[in-house]
This record gives structure tokens, sequence and C-alpha cells, in this order.
């Protein structure tokens, strides 16, 4: 939390980086840092700052970052390899320490709104598709040129990109940039008396209220936004996980979900993790929900539960692969069968598209031989990024499947992102 070693306490107007950029409102966070939508009055254009918590160990999570980050945006000079670019990063010091603050491209909603928007039921084929090319673009960028393994693709990870522009936008109109600093200690109530303190509640109340009130006619006016314009390339994010395929710091990776066989195991690995994980993003797109839900179970692990409902999707795995890992003999015997969970419902991709989740058959088909090659268990025989680009599955026509969403399309997909601002793209992802 908020204390020594920990979060910084940001309130909006507070400045950084010699007042370079003036904190708007909280983005997002996660376990090492706070995201806040920023101001930067030099280039006069909103951005994202990432500000770490102080710990050693978070700041060598940042500098790690910032290692990955700075190559990245380096040999992406016109920014379009669909990778967030880092602008700049700067050392900030406050009451519970020094904080690595980094400084992003402001970006909109990550891949797990827009599925949750669309209330878990998959966001409609045109529209996987026209993500997954932007995705793919991306790990082809980051595999075959920089030699970069992301480690943890997942939905939260790969935020979309809107090209409204953003003086256009009627949200945006309540959200000018607010370059005043608040009366008082800019890190909390420590410094006020009491008096102060009661008059600072009551303002407080008010200001809820009135955000209050901001915040419906903000929802309406979203409600009835036209949404066109939203192409639907996105750009992955989070780079704290990241690692050289030549210099690996940890064989243990991945979000569970995501998690490749080959981690499970413990049998090494390379590039294709990322192909792993990207197959189960693109399913998770197209069904609304997660392609691997492994739960822990009377008798058997959550990896063991992990590992049968891979062989019961994908067919068993092959002995050679199963027995070989560091970790085999945890869940496999010297036959090649799991040890605790010994009966496979089998089924496959296409029939779990169709059956449960109601997906055309022939969309199904065309999808399934898209995603089972990614879903090997044989690392080195999944396609790289560029091949994927390079399938049949992704050869279609922009004009007539655009996924661009029309204004009729408004109650189904919900794309307003949550603060409503949003910036250009680049375009040329094809
Ligand atoms: P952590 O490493 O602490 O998990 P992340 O880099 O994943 O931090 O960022 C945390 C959250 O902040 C993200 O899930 C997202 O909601 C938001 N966020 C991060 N970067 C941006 C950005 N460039 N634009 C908009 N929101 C962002
Ligand atoms: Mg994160």
């Amino acid at each position: 939390g908020y204390r020594k070693g920990g979060y910084h306490a940001v309130r909006p107007g507070d400045l950084f980086a010699a007042g370079r950029y003036v904190a708007q409102r909280k983005l997002g966070w996660g376990n090492f840092s706070t995201v806040w939508l920023a101001f930067d009055v030099q280039l006069q254009k909103y951005v994202a700052l990432k500000i770490q918590k102080s710990a050693p160990e978070f700041a060598q999570a940042a500098l790690h970052e910032i290692e990955f980050l700075t190559e990245i945006t380096k040999r992406d000079p016109s920014n379009c390899k669909c990778i967030i670019q880092l602008i700049d990063h700067f050392k900030h010091t406050g009451p519970n320490g020094q904080h690595i603050c980094l400084v992003f491209e402001f970006l909109g909603d990550s891949l797990l709104k827009l599925v949750q928007y669309n209330r878990y039921k998959g966001i409609g084929m045109d529209r996987v598709k026209r993500i997954c090319k932007s995705i793919l673009v991306g790990l082809d960028y980051l595999h075959s040129e920089l030699g970069i393994i992301h480690s943890d693709l997942k939905l939260e990870n790969v935020l979309l990109v809107s090209t409204i522009d953003p003086s256009k936008d009627p949200i945006r109109s309540g959200l000018k940039p607010n370059l005043e600093r608040p009366e008082g200690n800019p890190n909390g109530e420590a410094g006020l008396n009491p008096i102060e303190k009661k008059l600072k509640m009551r303002a407080r109340r008010v200001l809820a209220k009135l955000a209050e009130r901001r915040k419906s006619v903000a929802e309406s006016s979203r409600a009835e936004r036209s949404l066109d314009g939203i192409d639907l390339t996105c750009k992955i994010v989070d780079f704290g996980n990241a690692c050289w395929a030549d210099k690996q710091y940890t064989d243990f990776i991945q979000t569970r979900q995501y998690r490749a066989p080959e981690i499970i195991l413990g049998a090494g690995y390379s590039f294709s993790v990322d192909m792993w994980s990207f197959a189960c993003i693109a399913f998770e797109l197209a069904a609304g929900e997660m392609l691997f839900t492994p739960k822990e179970g009377h008798g058997y692990s959550e990896d063991e539960d992990h590992l049968a409902l891979m062989m019961e999707l994908l067919g068993k795995m092959p002995k050679k692969i199963a027995t070989t890992g560091s970790r085999s003999k945890e869940y496999f015997d010297r036959h090649g069968d799991l040890k605790r969970i010994r009966r496979l419902k089998f089924s496959s991709v296409e029939r779990i598209l169709v059956d449960k989740y109601g997906v055309p058959e022939s969309d199904a088909r065309e999808f399934a031989n898209f995603l089972c090659p990614l879903l090997d268990f044989a690392p080195e025989k999944r396609p790289t990024a560029a091949d994927c680009l390079q399938h049949p599955w992704l050869q279609y026509d922009d004009d007539k499947s655009s996924g661009a969403l029309n204004s009729d399309e408004v109650n189904s997909v919900n794309l307003t992102n949550s603060t409503g601002i949003t910036i250009s793209s680049c375009k040329n992802v094809d």
C-alpha cells in the first residue's frame, strides 16, 4: 500500500519531472505501480504515467522494464509495430521514497474490458481477426527483430487504440487538462489542523456529488455516441516480465490460464510460449470465456488439471514430451499417462466453439484450423507470428469486413474507454 517502499500517493494537479507532467486521474494499478493519466505540458498531449512502488525490488523491476521498452521504442521510430511506446522516464521523490516513473503514450481500454463490455459473449469473428492481426504484428516484431519474449500475454496486457480525434470527442469536453494544483499538503492530510480537515471533508463531499453528476452525463453521452472510427488496432503493454530469448531469468513464467505446457513441465522455453498465450487470447475473444480455467481438485493439483484440460481439447500429449521435463514425474507415469487424473473426456476446439459457444460451423472450422497448430504440445512445431500473418484466416478483405464498429452496434458493444480520451494510431498494420 501507500507506505515506505510502497505506492506514491498522487492527487490531480500534482506535478512531475519539474512540472512537465500534470496528474489528471488514476487509470489503473498493478502490484508494482499506479498508472495515472497526465497532461504533458511540453508536448501539449495526454500521456500515461506509471509510478512504481519505491522499494528496491520494485525499482529493479522498473529498470528492467525500461531496458526493454527503450530498445522496443528505439527500433520502431514510426510507431507501427503494435507495441506500447515509452516516451520518457525519471525519478520522483515522495514521502514513501524514490519512485521510478515511466511515461507512455496514452492508450484506451484493455481487451479484458472489451470482452466485459460484451458480457462475456465473444466479440464477433471480424473483430477477433483484426485484433489478432495487431497482436501478431507486435509479436513478430518482438520475436524476429528484437529477440524478446513477452512472457505474460493476456487480455489485460493488450490495450485498444482508437483513431477518434480527441478534439471532437464529446466526452473529452468534460476532461480539459486540469493544470491547477490543489491547495494544502499534496501528500495527504497529515499537515492539516482539525478545522482545515473539516473544511476539506466538506469540499470533498461537494466534489464527490459533482463527480457523480458528471459521470451520469458522461454515461448517457457515451451510449449515444457513434462508435465509428474505432479501428480495433491494439498494442501490447506490460514488459515487466519480458526477457531476451538468449538470457532468461527464471523458468517459471506466464499467468496461469495462458501458460504453455512446457512451462508446467519445466522443459525450457522460447518465443513459442508467447504463441501459445496468443492462441488462448484469440479463443477468449471469440468465445468470451477463457480457453483453460484449471482448478485444484480432490487428489490432484491445479497443474495436473491444467494438463488434463489441454489433453481433453488437443489430444494426448506425446509420451516423449510428457516425460522429459524436469517436473514431468510430478504429473506423468512412465507410460506418459497422468498419475491422478485417469479418465479424460476428449473434445475439440471446433466442437467446443460450435456446441458450447454457438459459433457457426464454417467459422468454427476456419478458426480452429488457424488456432490448433498454435496449440501444438511440441513448441518447435508451433507456427511463428510471421507464419500466422500469412494464414488464409487473416487474408480478409479490409473494406468488406473492416471489424470497425457501426453506430447500430452501439448496444452490442461498448468501446468507449474509461476516460473518453483517445490518441491517434498508426494504421498500416497490413
Ligand atoms: P503493473 O506492471 O503494475 O501491472 P501495468 O503496466 O500493467 O502495471 O499497468 C497497470 C494498468 O494501468 C493497466 O492494466 C491499464 O489499465 C493501465 N495502463 C497502463 N498503461 C497504460 C497506457 N499506456 N494507457 C492507458 N492505460 C494504461
Ligand atoms: Mg500489469
